[in-house]
């Protein structure tokens, strides 16, 4: 069966990682694809298995050498998805979820139009900061930076291919559930 690459995205702070973390707990066929990031990692992260953790040089590197399926700035950093990588996942017929910006999400979709692009949207714009702030990991410089970034990422959200509000956990796993087996019937 030729497998499928679901991308999912949705603004900072709206709750896509609690979702896509609930929903990869219910169908542990999948994986998440590991991002290259030139963040500094937060307390707990550890390389190789939330982000790899790139120098700026090394990131340019990958860059000019067109190693990135893509890649994109997103609040100051680099973040990008190695095109090997995810190739060789496929090609290993790995069900593979890819956790990225929008920006990222709109480049794999030229690059393999049989992608499935799915954002996950907030409830409102003011529940967004409400949970960001709440998270305490970041400062309010980023706070902003980011608040900013997710008023584009709701006007790219239009192109996407499925839109998921997070007003509920439950309901919103279910949901990523029906339209990726959806999806997974077509092929
Ligand atoms: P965070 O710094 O909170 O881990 O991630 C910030 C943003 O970068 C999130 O919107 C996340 O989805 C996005 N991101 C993570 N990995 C990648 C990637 O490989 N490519 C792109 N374009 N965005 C990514």
């Amino acid at each position: 069966m030729n497998k499928k690459l679901f991308v999912i995205s949705g603004s900072s702070g709206v709750g896509k990682g609690t979702v896509i973390k609930k929903f990869l707990e219910k169908n542990p066929s999948f994986m998440l694809s590991i991002s290259c990031t030139t963040r500094t990692p937060r307390p707990g992260e550890t390389d190789g298995v939330n982000y790899f953790f790139l120098s700026k040089d090394e990131f340019q590197n990958c860059i000019d050498n067109d190693k990135f399926l893509e890649w994109a700035e997103f609040a100051g950093n680099f973040y990008g998805t190695k095109q090997k990588y995810i190739k060789q996942c496929l090609a290993e017929g790995k069900d593979i979820i890819l956790e990225i910006d929008t920006q990222g999400a709109l480049q794999v979709k030229k690059r393999m139009p049989e992608a499935v692009l799915i954002f996950i949207c907030p409830p409102s714009f003011e529940e967004l900061e409400h949970r960001l702030r709440g998270r305490n990991t970041e400062d309010e410089t980023t706070i902003q930076k980011r608040l900013d970034a997710v008023k584009i990422e709701l006007e790219r959200a239009e192109q996407f291919d499925y839109k998921v509000i997070n007003d509920n956990l439950e309901r919103a796993v279910s949901e990523l559930e029906q339209i990726i087996t959806g999806e997974q019937k077509k092929c």
